[in-house]
C-alpha cells in the first residue's frame, strides 16, 4: 500500500556521503546521542553505528538522555552508554567537545529532553539519521527517509553506501536487526518491504542470531507486566465499534498495585489493534504529573496528525506519541469527543 505522503514533501532526504566521510576522517572526538526513552530502534541504530564507527574514529561515545529498558541491557555496548540524566557532567563535557553528533531516530532537538541544550550549543558538526516525518532542517548533515521502516535500515543502508560491510561485526548486525525488528512488530508492518528483508539477510550473513534476539526482546516480561496486561485486557480496554477504535488506561494506583516498573506497560496500545476491525488504538497512562499517551493505527488513519492536532505530540503516520496535562478523566472524555468528527476517516480507514 502507497504510504501518504507528509505536507512538506521532504519524505527523503539525500545525503552528501563525501561531505560526511570528510568530517569523520578530521573528526578525533564522535557523539551518537538518540532520543529520551530510547526503544529498540533508538539504541539499536545508536550502538550499531557505534560498532562500525570505533572502527574508523579514535573515540566514539553512545549518549543517551535517559536509561533504556532492561529488555535492551544484553545489546553488546549498552553497558557503555551515557545516560545523561545520571551522568549529567560528563554526558555534557562529551557532547561540547565532540567534532561530529550524530542524531539517530529522532526529528528535532527537543527530543532529548534534558540534553536539548548541550545539542543546541555544541560546535560539532550534526548529522540527522531518521525516519520521522518532519525533520528539523537546521542539522549540518541529514540523511531522512520516512518511507524507511527504522533508523537502523537507514544506518545499513549508509554502512553499504560507505562501503563499510566489513566493519559489520556480529554485534553491530545484533544490535540493528533489532531496531529493525522492534520499529517494524516483527516485519509486519506496512514501512516493511522487500528492501527491509533484503537488509534483514545481509544482517544475518553478518551474523546477527534472530533467534536469540527474539528470546531477548520478547521472552522477559516480569510477572507484575503479564498481570496488568490480564487487569487492563479484562476490566480497562474500552472498545468502541463504531469510531473502530479501542484504548486502555492505566492510573496510578493501578501502577502501584501491580508493582510494575518503568517500561512494563510497553506496546500495551497495540493490544487494541488485536481486535477485530480496530483501526485505531490509544493507550494512556498516569505518569509524572501528566498523562502519558500512545497512538497506533492501521490502514488509512494518520495518528501524526491526530497526535500534533489535539495532544501536543506527533511522530509517524500508524504511531504516534502525546500527552495531557489535564486529568485522566479529562483526558479521556476529550478523547472520546473527538472521535465523532474522525468518523468519516476512521470509517474510511
Ligand atoms: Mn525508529
Amino acid at each position: 500500500m502507497e504510504r501518504p505522503s507528509s505536507n512538506n514533501c521532504m519524505n527523503l532526504i539525500q545525503p552528501d556521503h563525501n561531505t560526511l566521510l570528510a568530517k569523520l576522517e578530521q573528526a578525533k572526538r564522535v557523539v551518537i546521542i538518540t532520543h529520551t526513552n530510547p526503544d529498540g530502534d533508538a539504541m539499536g541504530s545508536a550502538l550499531g553505528w557505534w560498532h562500525v564507527l570505533k572502527t574508523h574514529v579514535a573515540s566514539v561515545h553512545v549518549v543517551v538522555p535517559n536509561v533504556y529498558p532492561e529488555f535492551l541491557a544484553w545489546m553488546s555496548g549498552a553497558d557503555q552508554v551515557v545516560v545523561y540524566d545520571r551522568q549529567e557532567r560528563n554526558a555534557k563535557r562529551l557532547i561540547q567537545e565532540a567534532d561530529v553528533v550524530f542524531c539517530l531516530d529522532f526529528n528535532h532537538p527537543g527530543r532529548v529532553d534534558k540534553a536539548e541544550a548541550a545539542l543546541r550549543e555544541t560546535k560539532a558538526f550534526t548529522a540527522l539519521i531518521d525516519h520521522h516525518l518532519q525533520p528539523d532542517p537546521n542539522f549540518h548533515w541529514s540523511f531522512s527517509d520516512v518511507q524507511a521502516s527504522s533508523t537502523c535500515e537507514l544506518v545499513v543502508r549508509l554502512i553499504q553506501a560507505l562501503g563499510w560491510e566489513s566493519a559489520l561485526s556480529p554485534e553491530a548486525a545484533s544490535c540493528l536487526y533489532t531496531g529493525m525488528m522492534t520499529d517494524t512488530g516483527s516485519f509486519r508492518f506496512s514501512s516493511c518491504s522487500a528492501h527491509t528483508h533484503r537488509m534483514v539477510a545481509a544482517l544475518l550473513d553478518a551474523g546477527a542470531n534472530h533467534v536469540q534476539i527474539h528470546e531477548a526482546v520478547f521472552d522477559t516480561n516480569s510477572e507484575q507486566r503479564m498481570k496488568l496486561l490480564g487487569h487492563c485486557l479484562a476490566h480497562k480496554m474500552e472498545v468502541l465499534p463504531d469510531y473502530r477504535t479501542a484504548f486502555i488506561s492505566v492510573t496510578l494506583a493501578e501502577q502501584a498495585q501491580f508493582g510494575i516498573s518503568k517500561g512494563d506497560t510497553e506496546g500495551f496500545v497495540n493490544q487494541g489493534l488485536a481486535v477485530k476491525g480496530i483501526k485505531f488504538a490509544a493507550f494512556f497512562m498516569e505518569k509524572d504529573g501528566e498523562i502519558k499517551i500512545s497512538f497506533r493505527s492501521k490502514g488509512g488513519f494518520d495518528v501524526n496528525s491526530f497526535a500534533r492536532k489535539h495532544f501536543d505530540g506527533g511522530g509517524h503516520f500508524h504511531a504516534a506519541g502525546a500527552r495531557s496535562t489535564q486529568s485522566l478523566d479529562l483526558t479521556l472524555l476529550k478523547f472520546i469527543e473527538l472521535l465523532p468528527a474522525h468518523r468519516h476517516e476512521l470509517e474510511m480507514a
